[in-house]
């Protein structure tokens, strides 16, 4: 048996900064999954991309601003607490621990993180402790690694109810609007002098204003 009303999908990243790519992804992985609970955790120290440009706290705070008021997302600054590099596998270890073995949770992973799983640390233990779900832009096939594919072929769940039912063990596609928007981009906007505006939730602009945040340029210094 498990319970519902605990049910959760943690989602992670660097979100240097948060935009309005992640928040539409996590609405809709919530009601793909039909969990209670969004779970947005910060990397402290990617492994396996490029050092975030900005200080954890203030990813945490931008975090904690762009969900304000949203009942169903929680903000999990564990990773940034531990300092080091963030391994996935410590952070489920973690929330396992603390959730117990019945609770249904799944781990989200945008397909570019699941075209490089076999790299991750104990990748092939994560489904020992949570569900993976994979999300795709419409009609777009992942691309995995051999070894990933033979791994993941015997836990494939022919739709995302199916996890709610299990407290881990299973794999499954969904497929979420992707926005053509990422922190890289918005980033250059910043240090440009140009606009973010609608791409990512005003607060979270203010904030980076009032900070001086990605070497943030006033608009009317351009010429
Ligand atoms: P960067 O441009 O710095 O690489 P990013 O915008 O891709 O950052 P991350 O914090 O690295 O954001 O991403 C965390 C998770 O969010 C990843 O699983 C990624 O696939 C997903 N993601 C990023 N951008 C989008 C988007 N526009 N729509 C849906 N999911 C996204």
């Amino acid at each position: 048996m498990t319970c519902p009303e605990q049910s959760c999908a943690i989602f992670g990243g660097t979100f240097d900064p948060v935009h309005n790519g992640h928040l539409r992804s996590a609405v809709e992985v919530r009601e793909a999954l039909g969990v209670a609970k969004v779970r947005l955790i910060p990397a402290c120290r990617p492994p396996h991309r490029d050092q975030p440009a900005t200080a954890p706290a203030d990813r945490l705070e931008m975090l904690k601003l762009a969900t304000r008021g949203i009942d169903y997302i929680e903000i999990d600054d564990r990773e940034i607490k531990r300092e080091g590099k963030s391994y996935t596998i410590d952070t489920l270890e973690s929330i396992r621990d603390e959730a117990g073995t019945e609770v249904s949770m799944s781990l989200v992973l945008g397909s570019d993180a699941w075209a490089i799983l076999d790299t991750w640390r104990d990748w092939q233990r994560l489904t020992d402790l949570v569900h993976v779900v994979i999300l795709r832009r419409a009609g777009q096939e992942p691309d995995e690694p051999e070894v990933v594919r033979t791994w993941s072929r015997a836990k494939l769940a022919e739709n995302p109810a199916a996890l709610q039912a299990h407290a881990h063990g299973l794999i499954c596609r969904i497929e979420v609007t992707r926005l053509d928007i990422s922190a890289t981009r918005i980033r250059e906007l910043f240090s440009t002098g140009r606009s973010p505006d609608y791409l990512m939730p005003g607060e979270v602009i203010e904030y980076i204003r009032g900070k001086g945040l990605y070497n943030y340029r006033r608009p009317e210094t351009l010429c």
